[in-house]
């Protein structure tokens, strides 16, 4: 598979309908490997023909549309609390190889994590960054969006707007497997998941969650995992069922 350089929105200039310039650190990544004016690359989603080579930027002309690879066909959007630094950080990075199409973090009462706005974007820029890598490690050519972070009542309006959203919760008695079974019967490919912080939801939240229109309450089996195995292995689960 051709390489694909990954160049963040605010290094990109556009010059006219057809043409870009880019910045930043790919520029740097492009000239190593020794690419030069004439030269198709890909840069995100499109394939384009290398016009102009500067030390700080290069300019390019759209070619085409780069083939799509890796992009999944179910569209998963998971809901994933803030959790501490390296735990979220392993889910981003894992949920994006598995095949999830955005992540939307929130807080609710039992989360530890206390952000300030300044620090609450900062976490999302490097949430992004993380996600773009595995996008680009494992192969696919699409992009996932990292969103939030969302109060838990923001999180339940935009539940709302779903047409299903599975809501892993440990005291759930529901098999997933039947609420699987019922969103491939209606031919639902858009799947939002819910999983709660290392202290989970207060009763409270999880009745308020459950009475949404459209949340399935599910249990992932009788052991209570940590938040990270518990999103990592839902998010395998959905894949695995939806994508045969
Ligand atoms: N409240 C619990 C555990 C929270 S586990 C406690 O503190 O003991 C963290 C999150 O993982 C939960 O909010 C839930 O979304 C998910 N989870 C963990 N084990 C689960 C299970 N067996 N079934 C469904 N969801 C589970």
């Amino acid at each position: 598979m051709a390489r694909r350089f990954i160049v963040m929105e605010e290094n990109i200039k556009n010059v006219d309908e057809n043409g870009i310039i880019i910045f930043g650190d790919e520029v740097k990544h492009i000239q190593v490997l020794r690419k030069d004016v004439g030269d198709t690359i890909t840069v995100n989603e499109n394939m384009y023909q290398i016009e102009e080579m500067k030390r700080d930027s290069i300019k390019l002309k759209f070619v085409d549309k780069a083939p799509k690879i890796g992009v999944p066909i179910t569209d998963i959007t998971l809901y994933i609390a803030l959790l501490k630094t390296d735990k979220l950080d392993l889910v981003v990075q894992k949920a994006v190889e598995i095949g999830v199409k955005k992540i939307v973090l929130f807080t609710s009462s039992n989360v530890v994590v206390k952000l300030d706005e300044k620090n609450k974007i900062k976490r999302v820029e490097k949430l992004q960054k993380i996600a773009q890598e595995a996008c680009k490690q494992c192969g696919r050519t699409d992009s996932v969006e990292v969103e939030g972070v969302l109060s838990f009542k923001e999180l339940e309006t935009e539940i709302q707007n779903r047409k299903v959203t599975l809501f892993a919760y440990e005291a759930s008695q529901e098999a997933l497997r039947k609420e699987l079974n019922s969103i491939k019967q209606n031919n639902i490919t858009e799947i939002g998941v819910i999983i709660g912080a290392e202290g989970g939801f207060t009763p409270k939240e999880a009745d308020e969650l459950k009475s949404v229109e459209n949340v399935k309450c599910v249990s992932l089996g009788t052991r209570i995992l940590r938040a990270e195995t518990a999103a990592i292995n839902l998010v395998s689960i959905v894949i695995y069922e939806m994508e045969e």
